[in-house]
């Protein structure tokens, strides 16, 4: 059989050097699991567009829809700022999740113990938080029609058109419903049924996706509104939450930072199961490229390693594996490894890009 395949876009910035500390771990998997990935590595972003005049090459796109999954670093900059719209680094990114059509965004939010003290939040509210966001990505209010500012009589009108069709809440519900068995067996469903007539579709059909395909899941729903309330109030509560694509935004990145800093954020888009029965899957860190501390050894590579955990488990049926690359960023940051996004006293040393990747190499070695 041959090896699963991987492709690895670094992209701008921070991108190459968090994804350095990844390819460390890549092959520390196949030195020491006999986990070997077919790894082809491309351009994409200011990158590709230096080399190519577009973010994305055509010969990208088109190994993007073959591989089992991509691994994307960061792109963007600003030394890309003045480009034309068109050919802007994050036209590749867009471009990658339309061609692909990866619906389903995943957003975990989980917080090591840690690093608790970093939330907003109580310490017990928080720590040992593992819950995961799917967000519908390529439909609702973002893409309807009509859409556009319009005159109406003497003023100016601005309209957005929220639109979802049954299949495109059946594909997203069953994504959720799918993570759920792998996880906590729970799904909270949230729309706004009580004031929009999407929301009553919503409600509907994810209800009928769980009575005909998944009745050994738990399912809930709630309204958005009160769901961001108990986001902030009990987040311990949820497993998963499956909800539209507005909703979806505003709620992630509500609970992405109830865990504290964005070095630490990984995401997944998922689109259809491919022949191989898995779905299409693009991984990515939830933060930019950081100019700010691009190429001085700063950056924390765990957002990226964690999406790397989400890739073993989500397209490499590798769940055990992806523990073990979780408990070892655990253990790491239990053993007070810090870069500089995660100090919180003056005076401490941070360690740096390759010190984080080496200790997470090094804990994964303790943990086996
Ligand atoms: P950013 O996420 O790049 O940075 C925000 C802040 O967080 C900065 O202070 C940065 O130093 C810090 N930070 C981010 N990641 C970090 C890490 N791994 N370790 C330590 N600190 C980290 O967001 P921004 O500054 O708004 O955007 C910079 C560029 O990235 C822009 O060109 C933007 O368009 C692009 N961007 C790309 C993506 C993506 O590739 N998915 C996402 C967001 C922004």
């Amino acid at each position: 059989m041959s090896n699963p395949s991987l492709l690895i876009l670094p992209g701008d910035g921070i991108g190459p050097e968090v994804m350095a500390e990844v390819r460390k771990i890549i092959d520390w998997f196949g030195a020491n699991k006999g986990l070997t990935f077919d790894v082809t590595e491309d351009l994409v972003g200011g990158a590709a567009y230096d080399k190519h005049g577009t973010p994305l090459h055509d010969d990208t796109m088109a190994k993007a829809q073959e591989v089992d999954a991509v691994l994307l670093g960061a792109v963007g900059g600003p030394k890309y700022d003045g480009l034309d719209f068109s050919v802007k680094p994050e036209r590749g990114l867009l471009r990658l999740r339309k061609e692909m059509d990866l619906y389903a965004n995943l957003r975990p939010a989980q917080c090591f113990d840690a690093l608790a003290d970093f939330s907003s939040l109580k310490k017990d509210v928080v720590a040992g938080l593992d819950i995961m966001i799917v967000r519908e990505l390529t439909s609702g209010i973002y893409f309807g029609e009509p859409r556009g500012i319009f005159e109406e009589g003497n003023e100016r009108v601005g309209i957005n058109t929220q639109r979802y069709t049954e299949s495109e809440i059946e594909r997203v519900a069953r994504s959720a419903f799918e993570l759920a068995k792998r996880r906590g067996n729970k799904v909270c469903s949230m729309e706004k049924a009580n004031v929009m007539e999407s929301g009553i579709l919503w409600r509907e059909v994810v209800q009928k996706v769980h009575d005909e395909e998944y009745a050994d899941v738990e399912l809930s729903h709630m309204y958005a509104d009160a769901g961001a309330m108990q986001l902030c109030r009990w987040p311990k509560q949820f497993d998963v939450i499956v909800t539209d694509n507005l909703f979806g935004d505003l709620l992630s990145d509500a609970a992405a930072m109830l865990t504290g800093s964005l070095g630490m954020l990984p995401s997944a888009s998922l689109g259809a199961p491919m022949a191989n029965g898995r779905p299409k899957a693009l991984y990515e860190p939830v933060h930019g490229s950081a100019p700010d501390i691009a190429g001085q050894g700063k950056a924390n590579p765990c957002a990226c390693i964690l999406s790397f955990a989400m890739a073993l488990r989500y397209s490499f049926d590798q769940g055990e594996n992806a523990d073990l690359l979780e408990k070892a960023v655990e253990k790491v940051l239990a053993d007070g490894v810090r870069t500089a996004d995660l100090l919180q006293a003056e005076g401490e040393t941070p360690a740096s890009t390759a010190d984080m990747g080496d200790a997470v190499i090094a804990a994964l070695a303790d943990l086996s």
